[in-house]
């Protein structure tokens, strides 16, 4: 028998999840954002149930290649934009759309070599400094791909850095307006938090990602709780050992934990080398034959312990859900100082994944 841990994901969740933002985006296009191997859950799995997207946004070129391999034809938005001038021969051999965030990335284009011009992107910083042209060199920007050749159509992207927060998007949304009213460019800036909480920022395109896998933008699940979103992956596992614990005697490395009374546990085949968080602190909500528990003692690479007082009937074999549709990924984020995004996409290459 292989280790049982494994990851289940639910196609039906994926297509429940998508109509979902769809029905919340309105007249929006939607970009399914699968990055980062889709967010853990592997595009291979997910990009058959969100066949209905209007295109799926990524950062990789290999990822990129991969969708194409598999059979879609759709559009697919390079999220990071390219890294280097060679890379548009990929860009446009599979048909891509990129970002572009730099003036080195509109002279690469205006230097390439392209069978049809390239979609763009074309990313505003809008206050989250991390990639986008200054504010003020926006209109310098866009004459210049306007007067490309090799590039198409233009569309204004940005980035929110507190839609799931109080501050949201109100001085964003005015900076954006003021720079692009002369502009009359179609706009994608919504990731899952501004698609969820911040109608005006629709648009015409927007780019959800952790929403569509059924967790939280801000983190704290009781926030998309009566949304409907459903949880993708179902991380489980099962009790290969029992112990009975006596008073004081102590459970993992470094002895961090120690039984207050006569206690038994359960030894679980799942550990930080599978992506379970290794920060995670006894009391991490855990299922132990669908019963509510919590870990005890430190994560190890290939072990948790969890306690069994309140699942009398488990033992060796009993199954174990780390995470999934009964125990939502934000609730074991919450308690390991994380969030659900971190969780799911540090699932590691040894866990098998299945489509359930
Ligand atoms: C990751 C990402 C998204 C999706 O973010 P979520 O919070 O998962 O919805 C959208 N836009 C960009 C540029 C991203 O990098």
């Amino acid at each position: 028998m292989p280790r049982p841990v494994r990851a289940e994901i639910s196609p039906a969740a994926l297509r429940h999840n998508l109509a979902l933002i769809r029905q919340k985006a309105g007249q929006a296009k939607i970009w399914s954002v699968v990055k980062a191997n889709a967010y853990g859950h592997g595009i291979d799995h997910v990009w058959r149930a969100l066949q209905s997207s209007d295109g799926f946004a990524l950062l990789d070129l290999n990822e990129a290649i991969r969708l194409r391999e598999l059979g879609w034809t759709g559009p697919i938005l390079l999220l990071e934009g390219f890294f280097e001038p060679d890379d548009l021969l990929l860009i446009d051999r599979y048909q891509l759309t990129t970002a572009v965030h730099s003036f080195w990335q509109l002279a690469a284009i205006a230097a390439a070599r392209v069978q049809r011009p390239i979609p763009v992107y074309l990313k505003v910083n809008s206050g989250m400094n991390r990639l986008g042209f200054a504010p003020e060199r926006l209109h310098a920007a866009w004459r210049e791909a306007s007067a490309t050749p090799q590039i198409g159509e233009i569309i204004l992207m940005s980035h929110f850095a507190s839609a799931d927060e109080d501050a949201g998007v109100a001085e964003p949304m005015a900076l954006i307006g003021s720079l692009t009213a002369a502009l009359r460019l179609p706009h994608c800036l919504a990731n899952s938090a501004a698609t969820l909480w911040h109608p005006q920022t629709h648009a015409d395109w927007v780019r959800p990602g952790i929403v569509l896998y059924g967790a939280s933008p801000s983190g704290r699940w009781q926030d998309i709780a009566d949304t409907g979103l459903m949880p993708v992956m179902r991380l489980t596992s099962q009790i290969i050992a029992v112990q009975h614990l006596q008073t004081g005697a102590r459970v993992g490395y470094g002895g961090r934990f120690s039984a207050a009374g006569p206690q038994r546990i359960g030894i679980v085949a799942c550990g930080y080398a599978d992506g379970y968080p290794r920060q995670a602190p006894s009391g991490t909500p855990v299922l132990v034959n669908g019963v509510r528990t919590g870990i005890v003692g430190t994560v190890s690479m290939d072990m948790i312990a969890v306690d069994l007082t309140p699942c009398p009937d488990a033992q060796v074999g009993s199954p174990v859900e780390l995470w999934g549709p009964a125990l939502p990924v934000d609730d074991v984020a919450h308690a390991a100082g994380t969030l659900g995004y971190e969780l799911l996409s540090a699932l590691a290459p040894r866990v098998p994944v299945v489509t359930g």
